[in-house]
């Protein structure tokens, strides 16, 4: 009977660790993809957000650039 529990237990610790093991290392890989295309577009003079040519001095587009000062603006009035 505790011989059972105990290997449930053995069981059902593995596959946490197994999906937290899976779960690190994606998530691993995607914040390095992640870093990797802003850094390479902001060397590059390309919006972070699309495709556009950035404005200089910033990482994003016109539009976006309209767009994040209007996010900006929101977010002072809500506070
Ligand atoms: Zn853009």
């Amino acid at each position: 009977m505790i011989k059972k529990l105990l290997k449930k237990f053995k069981k059902e610790k593995k596959y946490a660790n197994r999906f937290l093991k899976h779960y690190y290392l994606h998530q691993e890989k995607l914040n390095k993809e992640r870093r990797g295309s802003y850094s390479e577009r902001k060397k590059a003079g390309i919006c972070v957000r699309c495709k556009e040519k950035a404005v200089s001095g910033i990482v994003f587009c016109k539009f976006h650039q309209k767009l994040q000062k209007g996010y900006n603006q929101k977010a002072r009035s809500d506070k």
